[in-house]
């Protein structure tokens, strides 16, 4: 099949229909949230705009066909997460918790967990939710660590036909759900007597057995119901372990490598906004030199460079998101590389961009250090670059028989 880098008519009708939602939801959205300072309450503020997004059908879209949804290619959904994104990143990232947390079900479930954790996520109404609880407030990177190191601290031991799971967890969007009582599903990293696994819980298992420790205020993200939980007791079905005891690590890795392309969808919206707000101010502000500052060489390099690592991260991110969602084997290396050089560039073309619209850019109503701080945060999120994301690669460097041009197709 030849490859074309241009958008099919249906791709580009989904641009439109993905910004119209953007411009007309998620923006005034994303202004309610910036005036509101309370964590929780800024939070909920999604919750009405979450509906409507699910009522037009965009949460199934997450859900692939196979498993009764109607996700798209890699490249539509990298068009979809940079449209909404560039409006609010946060809301994006509370809505794809199925993303991650259904991932390990397709890859391991059985036909009845299937149906069972996936059907929440296929209603028309409603605003369902699902966690994918990894990430502990001591650490998290060395989740698989052996003994004597802790590694993940959160234990299911068996009691008869039930596992009970007590522990913290922290950061994971929607950790206690929209009300304190649990997302409708919560798929948990645990260390089992047979190693790390994974078991989910359902809300029922979870409603009155989490106690919300503290809702966190983040610098960027401002709208992620992101919080530090402690789970007291939550009684599972046995059934509900996903794979076999022991292959939680394996799984848990795979979960993140999607959201992991994603992130240089995510850079790529931040890096769109602060352009078009810095190429405004360049192109109309003279500041009293007489002509507009993009007529000084100086000021025209930053803006050269910075479109051309743009355009570079953007068409990574949609390599690497196709490859992982139609199982290309190069997916998991691009996926890194998305992750990894997308967040990195972000923050130094934002940064970039502050430093040549100057001191105006320092101040909080001038629309552009915001997207700093949203950059800043793709760095260390969904696996940060050095506790994980550059391990991962340098485990696939070393590798033997590793080939520099298997990722490319080439090889
Ligand atoms: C908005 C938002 C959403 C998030 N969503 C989720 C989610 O859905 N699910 C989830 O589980 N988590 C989530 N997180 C957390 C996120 O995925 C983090 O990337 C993850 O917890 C790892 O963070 P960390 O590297 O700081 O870990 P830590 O374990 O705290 O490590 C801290 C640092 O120590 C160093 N370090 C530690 N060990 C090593 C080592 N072996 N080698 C090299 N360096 C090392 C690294 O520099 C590392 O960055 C989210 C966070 C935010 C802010």
């Amino acid at each position: 099949m030849a490859v074309s880098f241009s958008l099919s008519p249906e791709q580009r009708r989904l641009v439109a229909i993905a910004r119209r939602f953007a411009e007309e939801e998620l923006r005034p959205l994303a202004d309610e949230v910036r005036a509101e300072p309370d964590p929780l309450r800024r939070a909920l503020l999604a919750r009405p705009t979450f509906e409507k997004a699910v009522g037009a059908g965009f949460l199934k879209g997450l859900i692939p066909v196979p498993f009764g949804g109607t996700a798209g290619s890699g490249v539509d959904a990298a068009i979809l997460v940079e449209e909404w994104a560039a409006q609010s990143p946060d809301f994006v990232i509370s809505m794809a918790g199925p993303l991650i947390a259904l991932m390990p079900v397709y890859q391991v479930g059985t036909p009845e967990q299937i149906r069972r954790f996936v059907a929440p996520f296929l209603a028309d109404s409603g605003a369902p939710v699902a966690a994918m609880a990894f990430s502990e407030p001591d650490g998290s990177v060395n989740f698989d660590a052996p003994p004597p190191a802790e590694g993940i601290r959160t234990t299911a031991v068996l009691d008869g036909d039930q596992w009970v799971v007590n522990g913290r967890k922290q950061w994971a969007s929607h950790l206690p759900g929209w009300d304190g009582d649990g997302p409708d599903v919560m798929t948990i990293v645990c260390r089992t007597p047979g190693g790390v696994s994974l078991v989910v819980a359902e809300r029922e298992h979870l409603a009155g057995h989490i106690e919300v420790e503290e809702y966190l205020d983040l610098p960027g993200l401002t709208g992620c119901l992101t919080a530090r939980i402690a789970l007291h007791d939550v009684r599972v079905p046995r059934e509900n372990l996903l794979g076999a005891e022991g292959q939680g690590g394996e799984l848990t890795r795979n979960a993140f490598f999607a959201s992991g392309a994603s992130i240089g969808t995510f850079a790529t919206a931040a890096m769109r906004q602060a352009f078009a707000v810095a190429h405004r101010f360049a192109t109309t502000q003279t500041r009293g030199g007489g002509v507009p500052i993009i007529a000084h060489q100086s000021v025209a390099d930053v803006f050269a460079d910075a479109k051309g690592r743009i355009e570079a991260v953007r068409l990574l991110s949609w390599r690497a998101l196709d490859a992982v969602l139609s199982g290309d084997p190069a997916g998991p290396e691009l996926a890194l590389h998305s992750k990894v050089f997308g967040s990195e560039t972000a923050v130094d073309v934002i940064n970039d961009l502050v430093k040549v619209v100057g001191v105006t850019a320092y101040d909080r109503a001038f629309p552009l250090v915001r997207h700093l701080n949203e950059a800043l945060a793709y760095p260390v999120i969904e696996g940060s670059n050095i506790g994980l994301r550059r391990r991962q690669l340098q485990a696939m460097l070393a590798a033997p028989g590793y080939d520099p041009l298997a990722a490319s197709g080439l090889a």
